[in-house]
């Protein structure tokens, strides 16, 4: 089958990494690397990130004060306010990765946004990724606090292939977290592992068969 659609992570993807964001500031406290994260996957399926990210609480003062906690008692006393200021700060969109995204759409392809975000409920919050300018880009966006369902839960795939009216395998899917991929791979979409822009996109021409840079 041959691939229609093309589905693209935000954080790390199209945007700044949130990744690189939470290295630096463990960095600055002296934490051990990655220690943020590793406390992410371990509090699944119902610590706050998690909720968070499904929409069940949003981000301020009170997700703030619960994930706090968990951090401390993960070894990583940090704040989760600056934690997301940093990350708000890194999410600038990579100009790389928006002309593909027009190309593609210009060639036909179906192009989707499929991401992990959370909902603001800070007064003046105007949404971490300045959706508006964001979204137009795309002709579907799967955002996991609007659905409930995040990544890598297998019906978050599923869903979006069903909105682009797509099966699985006429799919390529950009991710910059393993585990996102893994799992989108089981169900038949093409995979490629965001290292850099330049990396991804050299792939994903191979598999559209377009030239994207
Ligand atoms: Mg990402």
């Amino acid at each position: 089958m041959g691939i229609r659609a093309v589905i693209f992570d935000l954080g790390g993807v199209v945007l700044g990494s949130p990744l690189h964001a939470i290295a630096r500031l463990e960095e600055e406290h002296g934490l051990e690397r990655d220690v943020v994260n590793r406390h992410v996957v371990a509090s699944a399926p119902d610590g706050a990130w998690h909720r968070m990210e499904r929409g069940e609480v949003a981000v301020g003062d009170a997700f703030f004060a619960e994930f706090d906690r968990e951090l401390a008692g993960a070894g990583a006393p940090i704040s989760s306010a600056v934690l997301f200021e940093r990350i708000a700060a890194e999410a600038q969109p990579r100009p790389i990765m928006l002309r593909a995204i027009d190309r593609l759409r210009e060639a036909g392809f179906k192009v989707a946004a499929l991401t992990n975000n959370w909902s603001d409920e800070r007064p003046g919050s105007d949404s971490s990724f300045k959706r508006g300018d964001l979204h137009a880009r795309f002709e579907l966006v799967v955002e996991s606090s609007v659905v409930g369902l995040r990544k890598p839960d297998p019906r978050i795939y599923r869903l979006t292939c069903e909105r682009l009216g797509v099966e699985p395998a006429e799919a390529a899917f950009l991710d910059d977290i393993g585990s996102n991929l893994k799992s989108a791979r089981a169900l038949g979409l093409t995979t490629i592992k965001v290292v850099t822009p330049e990396q991804a996109l050299e792939e994903l021409e191979d598999v559209v068969g377009l030239a994207l840079r």
